[in-house]
């Protein structure tokens, strides 16, 4: 008999975890107290790059992301409707021999997904002659080079419109019909891995997968899971004006990430991510700050960061700012859960990807689908 698993949370986990137990033949009942609107996947950069996600199967799952991602993102009536390819640039400061290469660039786990990436390690006068002759947009040449900055990272990565995948995702999952119930929005939160298990036999489920994030914490009392907070400002892709525009016609957006030297830090990275019809400036990562709001000096350094990138803050204003609470770990916890399982019922727990949930997604969804049905 084929398995029906009860699938808690409606972010990027828990969405694809289902449509992965969905394409496998498997029935799904899904439910969160919050539409995929409310969680912290929607507001997220979507950028495709491992970032405070700390666990040996991190690049495998995020190859297997990139692969799947790739796959159709340049037909606007597919998957281009929500996925971009983009150049990426990471800067460098303090000189060639500071400069190592991060491990997920190494293509241990695929040529396929390695070579689409085409990762270099360049100097920034290198990476300056490349944006000229592609025509992709960088922040401005003089202010990077004053500021200490001698190489960069380029690459090419794709960036998810989170906002409209999770709708394609929950689309994809109503589609299946009878074998999937849905029940988002609910307002009602489990307390204990206990009640999920409970709920499940209840509804004639035979596994569980908790896709819980950052509600983890409390619900499995798991003292290791931290919210690392960013907040981020929001422009119109469309209408920005920018300082760096040569006026020789169009320039492709490229998403540009500085963690260290004179404009960057780890607790305060300077990025910009172009997503969807926004451009998205950052950020903060803040283990254990669970303001809420975005704070009147974190605004005012948000705007610098977009300033630093070549957004002409003079002319364009944010149209929005957000804050999240990354669910980070020192290690993701996906496995299966033996106190939990038994009496006819697994029990997965699959949180607490930090600051790569859209970057390892495809692959911790597989993952989860076969702890939960192939026994
Ligand atoms: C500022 C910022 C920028 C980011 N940028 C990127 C990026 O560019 N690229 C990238 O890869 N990642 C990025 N991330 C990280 C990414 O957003 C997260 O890793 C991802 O959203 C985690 O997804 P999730 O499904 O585990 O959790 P969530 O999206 O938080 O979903 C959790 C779900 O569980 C439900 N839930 C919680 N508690 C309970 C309970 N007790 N009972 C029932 N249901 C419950 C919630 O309602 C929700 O539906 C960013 C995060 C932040 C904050």
């Amino acid at each position: 008999m084929a398995s029906k698993v009860l699938v808690v949370g409606s972010g990027v986990i828990g969405l694809r975890t289902a449509l992965e137990l969905l394409r496998r033949g498997a029935a799904v009942r899904l439910v969160s107290p919050a539409v995929p609107s409310s969680t912290c996947s929607h507001g997220a950069g979507g950028l495709w790059m491992p970032f405070h996600c700390d666990d040996g199967r991190t690049n495998r799952w995020s190859y297997e992301t990139l692969e799947e991602l790739s796959s159709g993102c340049e037909d606007p009536e597919g998957r281009g409707r929500y996925v971009e390819s983009l150049p990426a640039v990471s800067f460098k400061a303090g000189g060639d021999s500071a400069v190592g290469l991060p491990d997920w660039a190494s293509g241990e786990w695929s040529d396929a997904a390695s070579s689409s990436l085409d990762f270099r390690r360049l100097t920034v006068d290198e990476l300056y002659r490349e944006a000229k002759s592609g025509r992709f947009r960088l922040p401005p040449r003089a202010a990077i080079v004053d500021a200490g900055y001698t190489h960069a990272w380029l690459f090419r990565t794709r960036i998810v419109d989170a906002p409209l995948a999770l709708s394609a995702m929950l689309d994809e999952v109503r589609s299946h019909g009878g074998r999937a119930e849905v029940d988002v929005g609910t307002g009602r939160s489990y307390g204990t891995p206990g009640e999920m298990a409970d709920d499940a036999r209840r509804h004639g489920c035979d596994a569980v997968a908790n896709c819980t994030g950052l509600g983890a914490r409390k619900v499995c009392g798991d003292g290791e899971l931290v919210g690392a907070r960013g907040a981020l400002i929001h422009f119109d892709r469309r209408s920005v004006a920018w300082t760096t525009d040569d006026g020789e016609g169009p320039m492709t957006d490229a998403s540009v990430t500085i963690e260290g030297g004179a404009f960057g830090s780890p607790t305060h990275p300077c990025y910009m991510i172009p997503r969807g019809d926004m451009l998205v400036v950052g950020g903060t990562y803040l283990e254990g700050d669970d303001e809420p709001d975005v704070r009147p000096d974190e605004r005012r350094g948000l705007l610098e960061n977009a300033r630093r990138m070549g957004i002409d803050v003079g002319r364009s204003e944010p149209v929005g700012e957000w804050v999240g609470l990354r669910p980070y770990r020192p290690t993701c916890r996906l496995e299966v859960d033996e106190g939990l399982s038994g009496e006819g019922l697994r029990f997965v727990h699959s949180y607490g990807y930090g600051g790569s949930g859209w970057t390892v997604f495809v692959g911790a969804a597989r993952d989860a689908a076969s702890l939960l049905l192939d026994r």
